[in-house]
């Protein structure tokens, strides 16, 4: 078989995607629209990772992942690709709460991950008390912060600001998207407009304030969208595009070794733990590749680079992955009439609740209020970074906490009439300080071996844009269509 990108060629290489989650699916997509042959091989017998369409009362619910970012346009653009346009849709309410300091209490407007720029709105809030506002004010009279190349994204703001903005605003945000420890989480990686507004030395809240002011003149558009549906509907079309462009998937196939060869790949696939059927395990136990596209999670991937890149393998074993769980519950919507308005709520750590977060997805979703008029779907999300003890419950456990926290929250004593529990162990690659320089660590080495590229929730950031934006990146330096990263001769796909 010919090389990927041989200059001057015909692409007609085969390209082995491991991982069939968002990251693994969009890189075969963008592969097959490059010319390659593409086989994707997925350990379990579900497409989508980390999304996944789901139902409950027969109704059907995001069980992972339920909204995406559209002010990053990647993921957006690949569900207009798969042909998902027509079924894009922003949040039908964006007002969001705060439970803390007893109450519910409005999102203030006005801030960027918490950072407030404008003290009025928050003052009005209640979410901070009047020696934390006091606090804040400081932020015009200190002197500049040090960040040098990384800071701990809780550290920095605690320095500016004070820790009561960090723990009661900014890591309940951060919360919802990393499921880190704010103090440990890297603001470059997490928050970088952030990072380069500390650089400059300015004060946060007039730097915040001038970023709030730009966005609101800019008026992009929906900050996020769902797909009418649910956003688990994305992996499933954009694998339907992959086979339609004669891509071929294979499900139930665990991949056990990654061999470099004299021309190329092996990719041994652990036959035994599938269950065989059509897209599954009948396929061969070796795949012969020219290049290949890891798309798993940081161990998986360490375990599979061991032998052919231990230094990429030894810098994803200590990547760090925090689990969670999502309860999503259907109760009768007569009984839960006097909800609280707005798309639920999140919650502080310092507050001492078990859940982090409710969402009121009948009220966020206009789709699904169309798809169950008569039921009211609300999930709340459970277990953070190094406080994962709640995820030991049973399921009908977290249940009952869930709801106890809804009750005091809300005031919600309604029962539902279904519910069920979604364990998301590993779910989310956390980003300490310095997570960046070990991702383009990561990346140098894997350039070294020809033919290999890596991407997925890990590297770039763990929003579904940032997964598709990694797996494109990946994909086009395969290609050739990126020379830039590329060292000569070196990972490239070339081979004798
Ligand atoms: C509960 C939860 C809610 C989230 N909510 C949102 C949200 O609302 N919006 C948002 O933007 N992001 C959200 N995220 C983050 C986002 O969904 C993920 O970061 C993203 O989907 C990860 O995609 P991925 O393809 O990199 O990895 P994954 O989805 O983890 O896919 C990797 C795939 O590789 C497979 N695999 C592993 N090992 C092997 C092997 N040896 N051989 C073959 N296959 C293998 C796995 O089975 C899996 O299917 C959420 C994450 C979680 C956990």
């Amino acid at each position: 078989m010919r090389a990927v990108n041989t200059p001057g060629a015909e692409r007609t290489g085969h390209v082995v995607v491991i991982g069939g989650g968002i990251a693994g699916l969009a890189a075969a997509h963008r592969l097959l629209g490059g010319g390659v042959r593409v086989t994707v091989l997925e350990a379990s017998e579900r497409l989508g990772g980390k999304l996944r369409a789901g139902e409950i009362e027969g109704v059907p619910v995001d069980l992972g992942a339920e909204s995406m970012l559209a002010r990053r346009p990647e993921a957006v653009e690949l569900a207009r690709d798969v042909g998902l346009g027509d079924l894009l849709q922003p949040p039908a309410t964006a007002t969001a709460a705060i439970w803390t300091r007893g109450g519910l209490r409005p999102m203030p407007k006005g801030h960027v991950m918490g950072v407030p720029g404008d003290l009025a709105p928050l003052a009005a809030s209640g979410v901070i008390s009047e020696k934390g506002l006091a606090r804040i004010a400081r932020d015009r009279e200190l002197p500049p912060t040090p960040v040098g190349e990384d800071v701990a994204l809780g550290g920095f703001i605690a320095a500016r600001l004070g820790r009561e903005v960090v723990d009661r605003l900014v890591e309940p945000l951060l919360g919802g998207v990393y499921a880190g420890d704010v103090y440990r989480t890297s603001m470059r990686a997490a928050v970088p407009t952030l990072f380069d507004m500390a650089r400059s030395g300015r004060p946060l809240t007039e730097g915040v304030r001038e970023l709030t002011e730009r966005a609101a003149r800019r008026q992009d558009g929906p900050v996020f969208m769902g797909i009418d549906g649910g956003i688990g509907r994305l992996p499933l079309a954009v694998a339907d595009a992959v086979r339609a462009a004669g891509g071929e998937i294979r499900t139930g196939a665990p991949v056990t070794e990654l061999r470099r060869t004299a021309d190329g790949w092996t990719v041994a696939v652990d036959r035994a733990h599938g269950t065989g059927g059509a897209s599954g395990t009948d396929g061969p136990p070796v795949v012969t590749a020219d290049a290949v596209v890891l798309a798993v999670p940081a161990p998986a991937a360490a375990r599979l680079l061991a032998a052919c890149s231990p230094a990429a393998s030894a810098e994803l074993a200590a990547v760090d992955y925090v689990s969670m769980a999502l309860v999503t519950m259907a109760f009768r919507r007569t009984d839960v009439a006097s909800l609280a308005e707005g798309s639920g709520f999140l919650v502080p750590p310092v507050d001492g609740r078990t859940i982090k977060a409710s969402t009121f997805s009948s009220r966020k979703w206009g789709w699904l209020g169309d798809a169950a008029p008569d039921l009211f779907m609300l999930r709340t999300s459970i277990g953070r970074f190094e406080d994962e003890a709640d995820l030991k419950r049973d399921d009908a456990d977290l249940v009952r906490v869930s709801l106890a926290d809804l009750g005091e929250a809300v005031g919600l004593t309604a029962r539902p009439v279904a519910s069920r529990v979604d364990r998301w162990d590993g779910g989310l690659p956390q980003y300490p300080v310095g997570h960046l320089d070990r991702v383009a660590r990561i990346r140098a080495e894997v350039a070294k071996v020809p033919g290999l590229r890596v991407c997925g929730a890990l590297y770039d950031g763990v929003g579904i844009p940032a997964c598709v934006g990694s797996a494109r990146k990946a994909a086009d330096e395969l290609l050739g269509t990126q020379t830039a990263t590329l060292e000569p001769g070196s990972g490239t796909g070339e081979r004798e």
